[in-house]
């Protein structure tokens, strides 16, 4: 018998996920704060009490998809007692130490906590591009791998319940600084008359071929030995200072540009200079 489900929170992600859940054949409920948003739900065939306590008794497996860790709390406080012993697996998005804070609160009312992350958007819920990351209750993820699966691809990062949330902040510090750098590229063009259109398709392209070596790169910071480089930073040096030149003479600020030139420039100062580019990492760790 495959095990009950319960998503909590309709917005336009949870309603992803639970519709994923009724196509997948689970027996599903769902629930949200207002009225209104579960009719195509249920028109699918999911169950909809209205009452929050009858949706979590109706669930083996409780999915939260809210909009913040307070928005948890807000929902499942009052009505704790219909948790325990079930399994908790909160797809909304906290930061590390609020996912720990929930698993300990979790623990305490006798409820097995998941953290989980979600690498994608709504509509690529249930597909191969789609993936969870998930921390916490060990036992959980393995017995409830199936239905995790349903959703997309799921990946257990420790029992720790913050490490979810770490590693999906850290990929998406990278997506906003990648894509901000975009736009100061896209400033850039617009003096030679391109639409940042035209070059985000031209960034994408480039951008696509050049991330290959990123696993190349990770793997010589592991190594800490940043001697015999590919590119050392004095020759970064003279790209990104040719680069920063270009974005001034064009008028673009250089919030973006100018940090990355003053992690290489601190290398430098150091002594590093001929050593791999990847070496500005020794500036950013803690
Ligand atoms: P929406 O804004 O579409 O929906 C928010 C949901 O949270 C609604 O169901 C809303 O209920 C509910 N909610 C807000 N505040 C409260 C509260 N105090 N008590 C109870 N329910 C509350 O957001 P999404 O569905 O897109 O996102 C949900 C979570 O998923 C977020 O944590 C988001 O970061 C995460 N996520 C979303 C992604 C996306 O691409 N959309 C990608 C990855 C993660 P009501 O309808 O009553 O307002």
């Amino acid at each position: 018998d495959s095990p009950r489900i319960s998503v909590l929170g309709l917005g336009a992600m949870g309603r992803a996920l639970a519709e994923t859940f009724v196509k997948g054949g689970y027996s599903t409920t769902v629930w949200n704060r207002s009225s209104g948003k579960d009719a195509e739900l249920i028109a699918l065939g999911a169950q909809s009490p209205g009452a929050l306590a009858a949706a979590l008794t109706a669930g083996e497996v409780i999915v939260a998809c809210l909009l913040d860790h307070a928005s948890v709390h807000e929902t499942l406080d009052p009505v704790v007692e219909s948790l325990r012993g079930r399994i908790l697996v909160n797809l909304t998005s906290t930061r590390p130490d609020q996912a720990r804070e929930l698993a300990e609160w979790a623990g305490r009312h006798d409820i097995e906590y998941l953290d989980g992350g979600i690498m994608a958007t709504p509509h690529l819920i249930g597909g191969p591009a789609a993936a969870i990351y998930y921390s916490g209750s060990r036992r959980a993820f393995d017995e409830y791998r199936p239905v995790l699966e349903t959703l997309g691809g799921a990946e257990y990062f420790g029992a720790d319940a913050g490490n979810a949330a770490a590693v999906d902040f850290a990929l998406l510090a990278a997506m906003y600084t990648m894509f901000a750098g975009v736009l100061h590229g896209a400033a850039v063009v617009r003096s030679v008359g391109m639409s940042a259109e035209d070059f985000g398709q031209r960034a994408a392209n480039f951008l696509s071929a050049m991330t290959f070596s990123l696993p190349t790169v990770g793997k010589r910071v592991d190594s800490g030995d940043y001697s015999d480089p590919e590119q050392d930073l004095y020759f970064t040096k003279s790209a990104v200072d040719a680069i920063v030149a270009t974005s001034r003479a064009a008028g673009v600020d250089l919030d973006i540009i100018g940090a990355v030139r003053d992690l290489i420039d601190r290398q430098i100062a150091s002594g590093h200079g001929r050593e791999g580019w990847e070496r500005i990492f020794e500036s950013l760790r803690p």
